[in-house]
């Protein structure tokens, strides 16, 4: 719980930012720090491939941040979903999002136990 709030306050562009400068920081940054240090080993791994059999080292450092940039993004709004589902509640009169500890529904003024 502690832990995606933090994430919540985490800000997206400089996650993918720093990612483009060191792939796989983003993640550190965002508290995925396994993900993180797997995908810079990962992308150090394909452009020094890259590199060895004479391929655009620079096209593919590009094309696998955005991949990890999406992927950052996909991450990002499942923590908010998350934090939405764990904060809301349904009303069972009017079937409105509320707040878990809502006493009266602001929708339609129902009082709830
Ligand atoms: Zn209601």
């Amino acid at each position: 719980m502690n832990q995606e709030k933090q994430i919540k306050e985490k800000s997206l562009p400089l996650a993918i930012g720093l990612n483009i400068v060191l792939p796989g920081l983003g993640y550190m940054y965002m508290g995925k720090w396994l993900i993180g240090i797997a995908g810079c080993l990962l992308i150090i791994g394909i452009s020094w491939n890259a590199y060895i059999s004479g391929g655009d080292v620079l096209t593919t450092w590009v094309v696998v941040n955005i991949i990890m940039g999406i992927d950052m993004l996909i991450l990002s709004n499942k923590n908010k979903a998350k934090l939405i589902a764990d904060e809301m509640k349904k009303c069972p009169a009017c079937a409105e999002l509320i707040k878990k500890e809502a006493v009266v529904c602001r929708f339609c003024n129902r009082e709830l136990n």
